[in-house]
């Protein structure tokens, strides 16, 4: 409810509009069209229009809102507990290009989708991330003994004398090596049970039809894992405010 309370210029020239909707704001004092006076409501309300015309069919919200896995591929998809967020961007508008921030070049609009996410597909893509920092973690603890025990290291020494620190280095780097090739394999298990790659799932299809890209990695971005949702600004409205429900009806229960 709070959030609709601090809506609550009426005096706006965007108020209760589909545009207010859209935008999404956390309160009015906040929002780009008050900050500036209300002197650009009608090209941010244009801007939001365009915005949401890029979007693919139903929106990005049914992602956020639903109850069960997005991600899950096998039946029954597993309840949702949190969210695997990837941020997408669009060439267009030209007149946000002052945005230079990524190698992909010039970003316009930036729009977060939000996967409602089951703890299992959660560990999945959590411990794929984890894995070049953990195996070299664990291979290293498994080394450090060898190296600084006397009795071991002095044989290893006699053996040759860069072998301790060969060995640590080893932990280091190969751990790496081996977690990345393990993030590797895990893969294709992983791509039968969930859409493990976030950009094969429809919704990042049909965004890429429409001419959004993921703003981190070509394949298998690392999304962020989270148990709340971004819940402001463009993109994260629920489909309820935006079908022009009440508004004290679109806030979720949670
Ligand atoms: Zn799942």
């Amino acid at each position: 409810m709070e959030q609709y309370d601090r809506i609550n210029n009426t005096a706006c020239a965007l108020y209760g509009s589909r545009a207010c909707a859209l935008l999404n704001q956390r309160s009015c004092a906040e929002c780009p069209v008050q900050q500036n006076a209300g002197k650009n409501a009608e090209e941010t309300a244009d801007l939001v229009e365009r915005f949401e015309a890029l979007l693919p069919e139903g929106g990005i919200a049914p992602l956020f809102e639903n109850e069960t896995c997005t991600l899950c591929k096998t039946e029954p998809k597993g309840e949702a507990t949190g969210y695997a967020i990837l941020d997408f961007g669009h060439s267009e508008p030209k007149e946000l290009h002052a945005r230079k921030l990524f190698r992909k070049g010039t970003v316009g609009f930036m729009v977060p989708l939000q996967f409602a996410c089951c703890r299992a597909c959660r560990n999945r893509l959590l411990l794929s991330s984890y894995l070049p920092l953990l195996v070299p973690l664990v291979l290293t603890a498994l080394i450090v003994p060898f190296v600084t025990v006397p009795h071991w290291s002095q044989a290893l020494r006699a053996a040759a004398s860069w072998l301790p620190l060969a060995l640590v280095l080893f932990g280091i780097v190969g751990g790496y090596g081996i977690g990345k090739l393990l993030q590797i394999f895990l893969r294709k298990p992983f791509d039968r049970v969930m859409y493990f790659d976030l950009l094969k799932h429809p919704v990042s299809q049909a965004m890429t039809e429409k001419g959004w890209f993921p703003l981190f990695g070509e394949a298998y971005p690392q999304p962020v894992l989270s148990k709340k949702r971004i819940r402001y600004g463009l993109g994260s409205a629920p489909s309820a405010a935006l079908n022009g429900k009440n508004a004290e009806n679109a806030e979720e229960s949670d």
